[in-house]
């Protein structure tokens, strides 16, 4: 098919005709609380992979559930002629937990107001997966010469434990020419983004026991070593809290440094300081240049205190010296740094400092960079422009899709991240909300992207 006859022209009519069955879809999707950290929801989950399936056979694929040793992935495939390339498009079904106090409605109970749909999910990342499938109707019935297969996850809020299983499993089904992930935010909602890269995760406890029971201070204090003050100590050696600047010799060896180019894209998002700290509620930040602010949160490893649990917590003081304490640590990795080596730097370093301190494993994402030019960029820069009228800022993630590098490494293929959910969509916040503009937007966006990936590795 030639590149002028691709049919964008009905697609405004599609979109508009679709809505009404996109907010039910959306509703369903919504009400099942696919909440993937909470063991007692695996009914839930189950439930929602079922009706997944049945969406994506509605539209003419061939669909399943992939049963892995945890959660299931939902897999379809819609080939239209086996010599036509193929986009795997890449969603998960499962959401955030929504126990914090601030929902002001029942946040798996759909709520539709004008163009503003909210509930846990609606855009991380039930609303973007359905938006792509309707995209995808779409392009099937109007002949746009491409062959589609869908990976909806349903592990992805607990780091894709068995993703790379599943990808093991379909082995031969899988293979593809790309792939399309919808997961990601824009950083202004004035100024679309498509993100390039993430940050990994590295994630260990630190422990210190010093005896069996809580001490006396007034008895055995002088003498008695105390664990909080001996985790505080050591991790004031690991990292500079008031730069961030980790101190472990060889953390920064293999950090793959951000160009000016680059740079000037992030600054091209639309990011403003003010907006940044008015949106997560912080009184100052450990400094405020945006080039600064954006090179740390996209482009930069961190080192992170979540908690240090031990001691006393009750009100007041009471003068007791605790046995035991445990700080709970990440560090968001970048690219080219490996998870494995900055553990094995960190144990060896945390034995150096204090060797009564056990260093325990909790959790490992590798970082990802994919490009930011190339034909599939530039496809993703023409549909965006095509969708919402404005070039589109190529920047990095600063969080971690873990299933995204597992793709990365079995495909081999490029991968493309077309995100449509906007910082005030309270992404893992209460309230979660997702829009018409996004989603009709999105159905454009897909759309076009498929048409201009369709002339390609042909
Ligand atoms: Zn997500």
């Amino acid at each position: 098919m030639e590149k002028s006859s691709i049919p964008l022209k009905g697609l405004d009519a599609y979109v508009r005709s679709v809505r009404r069955e996109f907010e039910e879809k959306l509703a369903e999707l919504v009400e099942i609380p696919t909440i993937s950290m909470d063991p007692d929801r695996q009914p839930d989950i189950e439930r929602g992979a079922d009706l997944a399936v049945e969406y994506l056979k509605a539209i003419g694929a061939q669909a399943e559930k992939v049963q892995t040793s945890g959660n299931p992935v939902v897999f379809g495939q819609l080939i239209v002629d086996r010599r036509y390339p193929t986009v795997a498009i890449y969603n998960h079904l499962d959401v955030q937990p929504a126990n914090e106090p601030e929902w002001v409605r029942e946040p798996f109970t759909f709520f539709k107001h004008d163009d503003r749909y909210e509930g846990r999910g609606t855009t991380d990342d039930k609303g973007p997966a359905l938006t792509a499938l309707m995209a995808v109707r779409y392009a099937v019935d109007n002949g746009i010469p491409l062959n589609f297969k869908f990976f909806w996850e349903m592990e992805e809020e607990i780091g894709s434990p068995h993703f790379e299983q599943f990808m093991k499993k379909k082995r031969r089904e899988v293979k593809t020419d790309s792939v399309l992930v919808s997961d990601t935010i824009w950083i202004s909602r004035t100024k679309p983004a498509i993100p390039y890269g993430l940050r990994g995760l590295l994630g260990f406890t630190l422990t210190l026991e010093t005896g069996k029971k809580d001490a006396h201070s007034g008895t055995t204090g002088g003498a008695a070593r105390n664990p909080i003050g001996e985790l505080c100590q050591l991790i004031a050696q690991c990292y500079d809290a008031r730069t961030g600047r980790v101190k472990i010799p060889g953390f920064y060896r293999d950090v793959k440094r951000a160009s000016a180019e680059e740079i000037q894209n992030y600054l091209a998002s639309g990011f403003s300081v003010r907006r940044f700290m008015r949106a997560h509620e912080f009184k100052s930040l450990r400094f405020t240049d945006p080039a600064r602010v954006l090179k740390s949160i996209m482009a930069e490893p961190t080192f992170e205190v979540h908690g240090i649990v031990g001691g006393y917590v009750g009100p007041g003081v009471k003068t007791v010296i605790p046995p035991r304490a445990e700080a709970k640590i990440s560090t968001r990795l970048v690219p080219h740094q490996d998870p494995d080596k900055i553990f094995q730097l960190v144990r060896d370093f945390v034995r150096s400092k204090n060797p009564d301190v056990k260093v325990t494993h909790e959790a490992t994402l590798r970082p990802y960079l994919g490009e930011f030019t190339g034909p599939y960029a530039d496809a993703g820069r023409r549909a965006v422009t095509f969708a919402f009228g404005k070039e589109p800022a190529f920047t990095r993630e600063g969080g971690s899709i873990g299933a995204i590098v597992t793709l990365e490494e079995r495909l081999g293929v490029p991968i493309v991240f077309l995100g449509l959910s906007l910082p005030e969509h309270g992404y893992h916040a209460p309230n979660e909300n997702y829009d018409w503009g996004q989603a009709s937007g999105g159905m454009k966006m897909f759309v076009k992207y498929f048409s201009e990936i369709a002339q390609l590795n042909r």
